[in-house]
């Protein structure tokens, strides 16, 4: 079975709003996680580049249609991390006080690459911040590329 008859078997299409609904696994979140070799990936992003096209691993996956359960690809649109860093300081999961100090030169280039790569694969930036001890904004902005842009 490949894998677009894979993300077909395990979502069953719901009439009324057209969304996909997965059966299989959710995580936490609700999102759909399909395993792919052997590793557990988010199905929305599988379903996109099925029947979709590429994407590349800044780019993310956001539903139009708000069910996270949801992977037809029509309902699925492209957003940058970047994005879901303000959804999410948006939703207020996040406050970023005014006039805060730069601590950028405090890190190398290597510290801030490590810091963005881990707060865009989804760790907690407070948690990241405390391992470099910056702020937790200081290492928001680092992953959304407001600071260290050239990285
Ligand atoms: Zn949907």
């Amino acid at each position: 079975m490949n894998v677009t008859e894979r993300i077909e078997r395990l979502s069953i299409p719901e009439p009324n709003s057209g969304c996909w609904i997965w059966l299989g696994a959710l995580d936490r979140g609700g999102y759909a996680r399909i395993s792919l070799k052997g590793k557990n990936r988010k199905a929305s992003r599988v379903s996109y580049q099925q029947f979709v096209g590429e994407l590349t691993p800044e780019l993310d996956i956001l539903h139009i249609c708000d069910l996270p359960a949801c992977v037809n690809p029509a309902h699925l649109r492209v957003g940058t991390a970047q994005d879901n860093i303000f959804d999410m300081w948006a939703k207020g999961r996040g406050r970023v006080p005014k006039g805060e100090a730069h601590s950028n030169s405090i890190l190398t280039l290597p510290q801030a690459t490590e810091i963005r790569s881990r707060v865009l694969s989804g760790e907690n930036p407070r948690l990241v911040a405390l391992d470099f001890d910056i702020s937790r904004t200081t290492a928001a902005r680092i992953a959304s590329g407001k600071s260290w842009r050239q990285i």
